[in-house]
Formats: structure tokens, sequence, C-alpha cells
């Protein structure tokens, strides 16, 4: 839960003046009338706005969410339905037969030679709770009417991630930071309408097998050394019947007919793109269900496959 940020007491000379049994109040004592009390402002959401005093409060507050692990909102979740619930997470051990599925899958897709990557930790989506969460329901929904429940693929999608989620040691509890992308996919799904806007694709939702691919988009953004743990979504994609494209084309906004998601076809393949990609037009054909947390490193070029 988000603790509340510490506050001063206010003065006391506008609180109602209701005796307590430890007050001693004498009543000859009140001469002139009690004052309105000051109605106590409801506290402005920080939000960044480049050049402006509140960008650097910004910083300052994101830094204490990363350095401190503390947990406040520049959201209010009052006015925005959706955020009221986000899946549990939980981490799988070493043992549990999704680790190595997704650890297989992860280090499969690593195909970029210039770079490696330890896993440090897998967090899973508890089911049941993946199927009370309102993006879950309807990715549920989605999935069930296309494939009747068949297996939905895993694919690897990468986001700015601007608090410390599956760190060691930190909690498993999102954020409510705006900024942070990696937290608004917990709590709200995927959204097309902050979907990338000039992908090669068009306007869809974006995830890959290369797990190195995706890592390209992963970032941290408030500690980007390299040597900082990483963190990749893990999702369920309904994309059964993709539709492969050989050139890019940015104004799409949805497959063609008897299709459900497009993939561009790599370079290998005649297509135009280096890795794989797989791009979704609706936000419930695609829902996170875990999180692979590791470490990444550079190989010298003079390793490199020619
Ligand atoms: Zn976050």
């Amino acid at each position: 839960m988000a603790k509340k940020k510490k506050s001063k007491s206010t003065s006391t000379k506008s609180a109602p003046s209701t005796p307590t049994k430890s007050t001693k109040v004498t009543v000859t004592e009140v001469t002139t009338p009690i004052p309105t009390p000051t109605p106590i402002a409801t506290p402005t959401p920080i939000v960044a706005t480049p050049g402006s005093a509140s960008e650097l409060d910004y910083w300052r507050f994101t830094d204490q969410i990363y350095n401190n692990g503390d947990r406040d909102s520049t959201l209010n979740p009052d006015t925005s339905g959706l955020w009221e619930y986000a899946p549990e997470f939980v981490p799988l051990s070493r043992y549990d037969p999704r680790f190595n599925e997704i650890a297989n899958a992860f280090h499969e897709g690593w195909i970029h030679q210039h770079k490696r990557a330890d896993i440090i930790a897998i967090y899973h989506v508890d089911e049941e709770a993946f199927c009370m969460w309102q993006h879950g329901q309807k990715f549920n929904r989605y999935l069930k009417s296309t494939y009747g429940w068949t297996r939905p693929k895993l694919k690897f999608h990468g986001t700015t991630r601007a608090c410390a989620f599956g760190n060691p040691g930190r909690p498993l509890e999102p954020c409510w930071n705006e900024q942070c992308h990696f937290c608004c996919i917990l709590w709200r799904g995927f959204r097309l309408e902050t979907a990338k806007f000039g992908g090669m694709f068009g306007q869809g939702i974006y995830s890959s097998d290369a797990s190195s691919k995706a890592d390209h988009y992963v970032k941290n953004l408030h500690n980007p050394f390299i040597n900082q743990p990483r963190a990749i979504l893990v999702c369920r994609v309904v994309c059964d019947k993709p539709q492969r494209v050989v050139g890019p084309d940015y104004h799409r906004r949805q497959p063609d007919s008897g299709y459900n998601c497009v993939e561009g076809l790599t370079k290998k393949d005649g297509g135009t793109v280096r890795y794989p990609e797989t791009i979704v037009y609706r936000e419930d054909a695609i829902a996170p269900v875990a999180v692979v947390i590791y470490e990444k490193e550079y190989i010298k070029a003079a390793k490199e496959a020619p």
C-alpha cells in the first residue's frame, strides 16, 4: 500500500474547539468569535513540466522512490477507475517449471551477440489475481473468443521503469508514478492511446520472441547505469493468425481481415526487420504475466560474430 507523506501538523489555532478529557478549557477565556477553520488544501499531484519548478520537485520525489523504496502517488487513484487494483506477483523458485519455461524463452530469445544477460529473478502473476484484474478479465474474454482457452504465446515487451519493482530486496508492488510505464502496465494493462506512434507497423502494441530485441526498450529511468538490474515484461499474446508483412507500414491501425496480429518478416525471410516482432492492435490481445529481472553486460566488439 502507498505510504502517506509525512506532513507537519497544522496550527492548533484553527482546530475545532471540542474539549477533550485531557484538555482544560475555560469558557470565560473565549471572548472573540472562533475563526472558521481553514480548509486543508487537497495535495496537488506533482507533475513534471519541463522547465518548471515542479520539475525539480518531481525529480526529488522520484529519487525518493528509487532510493528509499518509498511510495506515493503522482496520480489520483480516486478519479481514475482503473487504478484500483493490480494483480499480485510472486517469486518463482528455480525448480518451478514456469521458471524454466520463461528462462529458456529468455535465453533462446537473446540473439544479439554483442551483449549478454544473467537472470536474477523471475516473478509470476498470481493466476487467481490475474482473473480478478480488470485487464486480465478482458484478456481472458478475448482469448476465449479466439482460442477457446488454447494457450496463448509468451513474448517479451521492454519499457521504461521509474521505480525499483522487483529489484533484490525491493517490494513487489507497482508504484503510482505516471512516468513509470512499467507499473502503468501492471495497473492498467496495455493502452493503445499510449502505444508507439511512428512504429514501423503503425500504432499497435509491440512484443517479440527476441528478449534481446525487447531489451533495447528496457530503461531504468532514474538509474540508467549498465550494472543496474533491469526488468522486462513477459506477456501472453493472442497472435495465432499472424499477417506476415514484408515492408514497414507506419500508418497501420489493424491487421487485414482474417488476421489478429502483424508480424514483420525478418531480412532472413525476405522482409525488412532484423529481429522478429509481433504487433497486436487491440488492448485485450496482450497482458503481462511475468517479470524477468536480469543484469546485462556488453561484450567487446572484437568478440562479435562477423
Ligand atoms: Zn514503477
